[in-house]
């Protein structure tokens, strides 16, 4: 870019340029009638914001030979056509990118006229310009291999900008399909609209030929892609930056530019009118200095999907500035502005789609985040109650299914109330994790750990049978009055009571949560500190002295 300004600024002027405000018959202008009525101009381009055909004359300051095949060339014209004659010409010769006029011999840089002839020093070119785009036409004279070598940059820059916005675009249609969210359908409207706004204005739709037919030099199938662009770009910031809860008079801001993009609209079916396009980019300003508002309060909050809207408006908001200022008429931006400005939305959209991309990444992140939450006790580490009814539903459906055993051991700290009221609550969290360690490290691994509510915790042991469990249940109290829990230096003694059911068939799981529940109720009952387990129509405890940790003594049945 600053290459580019370099060259703007060092190119010697060729031409005087003068502009008459009026549209005399040809042949009166050629006689040199009307002379006097152009009016010169500052600078080498050729500026039009009215809709109705004016005439500019160009007169060269200096010889230019014949020698290198120079060429009259028109760069940026967009839509506006032109009927150029050169000194001894009775016809015109007529040059548009799109359209009857068109010369597929060149890109659509620029409109270019050979000067066989040259011109000598005085001589003028008269040009009637029918202007489509108020944008500036720069003119020069250029040797014919120069208009071929900066033809190919063209293509070159021009192909990478309809090609990044063309693949990010599909890309984007692409994410909304797989993920279904809302903000890649209007990044991939915006993006779109953007790729055939500028393939419209810039005259690469004329390599389409049904869609050159259709949009033919009619500067409101342009416009209208514009306008599209803009809107849908509007709903991606409201929806990406979630403006209807962050910030409502910016979004209040937001429908105001909308109503007037979908006003525009509607004047722009029924009219050509160049003060349309005026207005259109003052209304795209308004959303530009909006969205930038929005990002940078956005910012601001540590919002992270603001950054990446900073990031890619921040250019944007400046182009829309310097355009504005030159269609006002305030000064005339250099040239690389009309490379800027595409370039600027297709990195503007690659900033978007990575953000959109971290955005769904963030999301991922949350989710997992609160699936974890969901799936696991906080503070033991153990499953939470849901998740571990909801895997004890499948493993009992499948141990129906199979005709294979399960069992159930429910648990609960003795007295743990207790603990936290003598020692506080800290001590009692610390109870709760090493109970949990102690008794989880006695488990198989394809065996459930839950904790159920409070200090109560739910084992399911899949494959076992009662008298199986009925062991598992003793190593389970084993593992915790076998030797006192060491808490901030002091030891704490704690001991567990135990109930265990085996599945029977055709029973549901609630059922078998209940006996288990029963004989856990039945062990507080009969002095805690044992397991007690529930056979099909009793309850068998055994219990262990505190004292005596490893000499398990069993005690007689209950009926329960
Ligand atoms: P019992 O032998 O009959 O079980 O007597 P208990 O004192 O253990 O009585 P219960 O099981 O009903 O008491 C549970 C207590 O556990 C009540 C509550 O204050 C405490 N508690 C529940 N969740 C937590 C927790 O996350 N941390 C701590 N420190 N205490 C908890
Ligand atoms: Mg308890």
């Amino acid at each position: 870019m600053i290459g580019l300004l370099v060259a703007t600024l060092a190119s010697a002027q060729t031409f005087d340029v003068a502009r008459l405000d009026g549209d005399p018959v040809p042949a009166q202008v050629l006689a040199g009638s009307v002379e006097s009525d152009f009016a010169s101009v500052e600078g080498q381009s050729i500026h039009e914001t009215g809709s109705r055909p004016r005439w500019w004359r160009l007169t060269a300051r200096a010889p230019i030979s014949p020698a290198e095949a120079p060429h009259l060339v028109l760069r940026f014209p967009y839509l506006n056509h032109v009927e150029v004659w050169r000194p001894g010409d009775t016809m015109p010769v007529r040059r548009g990118l799109v359209g009857h006029d068109a010369d597929f011999s060149f890109s659509t840089r620029a409109l270019v006229v050979p000067l066989p002839q040259g011109l000598a020093t005085g001589e003028a070119i008269y040009i009637r310009v029918h202007t489509l785009t108020p944008a500036p036409m720069f003119v020069d004279v250029e040797p014919l291999a120069q208009v071929h070598r900066q033809d190919l940059r063209h293509v070159a820059m021009r192909t990478f900008v309809l090609g990044t916005l063309s693949v990010l675009a599909l890309l984007a249609v692409g994410f909304w399909i797989g993920i279904g969210e809302r903000s890649y359908a209007y990044l991939f409207l915006t993006l779109a609209a953007q790729a055939l706004y500028l393939a419209s204005v810039g005259g690469e739709v004329r390599g389409v030929p049904w869609l050159a037919d259709l949009i033919g030099a009619d500067p409101r199938v342009g416009r209208m892609f514009g306008l599209l662009g803009v809107l849908a770009s509007n709903s991606f910031v409201a929806l990406y930056l979630n403006l209807n809860d962050h910030h409502t008079r910016l979004m209040r801001a937001l429908h105001v530019c909308n109503a007037a993009l979908l006003l525009l609209l509607l004047a722009n079916v029924g009219s050509a009118a160049n003060v349309l396009g005026v207005l259109a980019s003052a209304v795209f300003l308004a959303c530009a200095v909006v969205t930038f508002t929005a990002s940078a309060a956005g910012a601001l909050k540590r919002q992270r999907e603001a950054y990446f809207m900073v990031l890619s408006w921040t250019p944007m908001l400046v182009l829309a500035l310097l355009r504005m200022g030159e269609l006002l008429g305030g000064w005339r931006n250099p040239e690389w502005m009309e490379y800027a400005f595409p370039i600027g939305l297709a990195m503007g959209g690659l900033v978007l789609t990575i953000g959109l991309t971290d955005h769904m990444h963030q999301m991922r992140r949350d989710r997992d985040h609160a699936s974890r939450l969901a799936t696991y006790d906080v503070l033991t580490g153990a499953l939470t109650r849901s998740a571990i009814t909801e895997r004890l539903d499948a493993l009992v459906e499948s141990a129906q299914r199979g005709r294979r055993p399960l069992s159930v051991v429910f648990f609960d700290i003795d007295h743990f109330k207790k603990i936290n009221d003598e020692y506080g609550h800290r001590v009692g969290d610390q109870t709760l994790r090493i109970v949990s360690l102690r008794t989880r490290n006695r488990l198989r691994t394809y065996d459930l750990f839950g904790r159920y509510g409070g200090d109560e915790v739910l084992v399911v042991l899949p494959d076992t049978q009662l008298r199986e469990a009925l062991c598992v249940a003793e190593n389970l109290r084993a593992a915790v009055n076998c030797r006192p829990l060491s808490i901030d230096n002091r030891l704490f003694t704690a001991t567990l009571s135990l109930g265990v059911a085996e599945l029977h068939h055709g029973e549901s799981v609630e059922r078998l949560l209940e006996r288990a529940d029963a004989a856990l109720y039945a062990s507080k009952e009969t002095g805690r500190d044992r397991v007690t387990g529930y056979t099909a129509s009793r309850l068998r405890t055994t219990a262990a002295t505190p004292a005596a940790n490893t000499a398990n003594t069993h005690s007689t049945s209950t009926i329960y």
